[in-house]
């Protein structure tokens, strides 16, 4: 789940899916280095952030603070995220807020399909916030999602999901929605769990994706890492490898960029070429496509990526 600086490109903001401001707020925030400015947010916007209010929905792009917004959503491109905006994780890197969760809408997936109907999507990515709350963990809404959405508009459907606390007759009901990838993001190394993306277990999340080829050897699976918070190139690797054993056919690496102050610091920007570098080295390990570079977020040109796997185009190093 995955970011960024929009609209002051000399401070860093950040991406796609929380909390250690102690060690957030003793860090100064640094400069960003050239290659990650992105443009200011622009008219061409407005199409996507009014379809997106009409109909009362809530992306990850806006609560993520994703550095790609201006782009994808002058592209009329967004990345839906159900269940609300409020967490039931204290994820270190995270801006969505945490608190008492909402109500579930039983019309959401109605609204999202709506949605994508109007912004014209042909691949259409639906998250979600955590709900530990939920005795499903909101698996459920979806898959009525998947259904609504591929009903409504014959789109390609990417599910980029919770770990659903390891409940596997949850995982299972995603599945069985048929969605065309199906997404549930690594983060980090495992060495930072702790501190970036607690409450989470590393060998939980592998077991979610090497559900989904046990019970649905042919849905396309994915993942996504963060580069910047502490990790070393080899444990990055070693992880990738970790996750082509569990069968993931799609991997996504990006820069993490603190989305506020309360989040964990960024300890260091990676240059392009080592993102160029670990795509080399993600294709030996045998990836469909991998996509690695500065503002690669899980979602970002989400339908190319199934087009580079299916047409055999092994990298993509998206900057
Ligand atoms: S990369 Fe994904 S989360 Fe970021 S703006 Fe684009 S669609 Fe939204």
């Amino acid at each position: 789940m995955f970011d960024l600086p929009i609209v002051d490109s000399s401070k860093e903001s950040g991406g796609c899916c929380s909390s250690a401001p102690t060690e957030a707020a003793t860090k100064p925030r640094r400069r960003l280095p050239k290659w990650l400015k992105r443009p200011m947010p622009s008219s061409e916007m407005a199409f996507t952030s009014g379809v997106i209010d009409d109909l009362n929905l809530e992306t990850v792009c806006e609560s993520a603070k994703c550095p790609n917004r201006t782009e994808c959503w002058a592209q009329k491109t967004a990345t839906f995220m159900i269940l609300g905006n409020v967490c039931t994780r204290p994820c270190g890197f995270c801006s969505v807020p945490k608190g008492k969760t909402e109500t579930v809408e039983a019309d959401e997936p109605e609204r999202v399909a709506e949605a994508a109907a109007r912004l014209g999507l042909k691949h259409v990515v639906i998250t979600c916030v955590t709900r530990d709350d939920l005795p499903d963990g909101g698996a459920e809404l979806m898959y009525q999602c998947v259904l609504k959405v591929r009903e409504r508009t014959g789109a390609a459907v990417e599910v980029l999901t919770s770990d659903y606390m390891g409940n596997r007759r949850a995982i299972s009901r995603v599945i069985e929605a048929k969605p065309d990838v199906f997404n549930h993001n690594t983060e980090t190394v495992p060495r930072l769990y702790d501190r970036v993306r607690r409450n989470a277990v590393y060998q939980r999340t592998l077991n979610l994706l090497a559900q989904v080829k046990e019970e649905d050897p042919g849905m396309a699976t994915k993942s996504g890492l963060m580069l910047g918070l502490g990790e070393t190139i080899e444990e990055v690797i070693d992880t990738c490898a970790d996750l082509r054993a569990v069968g993931v056919d799609m991997i996504t690496i990006g820069q993490y960029l603190q989305p506020s102050s309360d989040q964990l610091p960024v300890e260091r920007y990676v240059p392009p070429e080592e993102f160029e570098e670990i795509a080399q080295q993600c294709h030996k390990l045998g990836f469909s496509m991998v996509a690695s570079g500065p503002f690669v977020r899980s979602s970002y040109h989400a339908g190319e990526m199934v087009n580079d796997m299916t047409t055999g185009t092994v990298i993509s190093a998206v900057k």
